[in-house]
């Protein structure tokens, strides 16, 4: 591995490389510009599911899309992140990836026998999302650029999708809100690439504010924006991307799914979040004779809890209170919920040992980032610890970055 795949990715790019890019592959000027951020969970770990709580930040690392309107219907996509020319697909006739190919390579996207790669699924899932729902669009041309790292868990698929939903509502002049644009990115991830991701991300990419978390309640989708100013307090919140994805993790994910379900079932409510954490001692005793189902319960009822705790300090302009809950929050999901993973606990061991305030995994787990809040003063030693562990543990190179807590999707130009 060379030094520089190990670099920490850098959150800055401005929207005049983007549409130097966009007259370069479509030949004429775009008609705007618009960016949405990858994001981090703070806490609220396999909560969207269970129609709990979750508490994301936008990254300042975005997405950038430059868009031109067509008039023939022509769906045209080119991302700079990706070898390989224009995506051309046409908009009256695109088809979900079939599901057992999904994400990775949903390499029949399109009529007509074109192969379209597997990402452009994602911006062209939202097109058909939004022509679904009755919207009135049309063919465009895209061009994206993106400091989003992809598939570490910061959501890179999310700020794709609200990125591509943000452009079309302005082309098209459709004049959908935010949130109104989070489900049909949602949508397109669900329906046309195969991804049951719940609402977290592209809510996040499509509503935060900068110096703020995002509370969202999943059932509802009531959200509110939290201070999160933690430059502000002295502290730091670091990204850890473990640069690994292990496999089992589709397969994991549906297991714990299906199990919350049935916790839900036994215990007679619609959710687990409906599973009052005064009532949780109770609620375990009822799960006595199926461990498994118990210890995904108490995961979910305690992390609602953390959620609801964190805001409370958060709230009260204290950062630094949350650290034993991220950290707990953590071990829950180790323990009780096992998502984890050799290099996300060697991650959080190693930088809670060097003085960090608290660290988790964030996301779905068995590989991706994890997420650690320290005093400015000691982020560089818990950087350096963290990456002297990976090495000793012959782990590849962990890329380390701060993670300011930025905007929004919004339009640049
Ligand atoms: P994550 O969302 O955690 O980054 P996912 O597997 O959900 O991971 O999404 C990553 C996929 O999204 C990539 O493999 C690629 O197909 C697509 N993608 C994300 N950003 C871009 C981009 N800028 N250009 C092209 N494809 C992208
Ligand atoms: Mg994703």
């Amino acid at each position: 591995m060379t030094a520089h795949e190990a670099a920490a990715p850098a959150a800055e790019h401005g929207a005049a490389p983007t549409e130097a890019a966009f007259r370069a592959v479509h030949g004429a000027a775009p008609a705007g510009i618009w960016a949405a951020p990858g994001r981090v969970n703070l806490i609220g770990e396999h909560t969207d599911y269970n129609d709990g709580f979750v508490l994301p930040l936008a990254l300042t690392h975005t997405t950038i899309a430059a868009a031109a309107p067509r008039t023939d219907g022509i769906l045209r996509l080119h991302s700079g992140n990706v070898d390989g020319g224009i995506v051309e697909l046409r908009t009256d006739d695109l088809r979900p990836a079939p599901r057992d190919t999904a994400a990775r390579s949903a390499s029949t996207w399109g009529g007509d026998g074109r192969r379209a790669e597997g990402w452009a699924a994602y911006p062209a899932g939202v097109v058909r999302a939004m022509r679904e729902a009755g919207l009135p669009v049309g063919g465009a041309d895209l061009h994206f650029d993106s400091t989003v790292p992809t598939g570490a868990g910061l959501s890179s698929s999310a700020a794709l999708e609200v990125v591509t939903a943000l452009a079309l509502n302005d082309l098209y002049a459709l004049g959908l809100a935010p949130q109104r644009l989070a489900r049909l990115a949602q949508r397109a991830e669900n329906a046309f690439v195969g991804v049951p991701c719940g609402i977290m991300d592209q809510t996040a990419a499509a509503c935060a504010t900068e110096g703020h978390a995002l509370f969202l309640d999943t059932r509802d989708l009531h959200s509110r924006q939290v201070p999160f100013d933690v430059a502000a307090q002295g502290l730091r919140l670091l990204v850890v991307d473990t640069r690994v994805k292990h496999e089992l993790g589709d397969g994991a994910y549906a297991e714990r799914r299906a199990g919350c379900e049935r916790g839900a079932r036994v215990l007679g409510v619609p959710a687990l979040r409906d599973v009052p954490y005064a009532q949780l001692t109770d609620a375990l005793a009822m799960l006595a004779d199926a461990p498994d189902i118990r210890a995904l319960v108490r995961h979910v009822v305690t992390e609602n809890r953390r959620v609801e705790e964190v805001v409370a300090h958060l709230d009260a302009g204290d950062i630094r209170a949350i650290g034993p809950l991220l950290t707990a929050g953590h071990a829950s999901l180790r323990d009780d919920f096992a998502v984890s993973c050799a290099e996300l606990d060697l991650a959080v061991d190693a930088a809670l040992a060097a003085g960090a305030v608290g660290a988790r995994m964030t996301g779905g787990g068995f590989g991706g980032s994890a997420i650690v809040l320290v005093d400015d003063v000691q982020a560089d030693a818990v950087d350096a610890a963290v990456t002297a562990a990976f090495a000793a543990a012959g782990h590849t190179a962990p890329r380390i970055f701060t993670a300011v807590p930025g905007p929004g999707a919004r339009r640049l130009a």
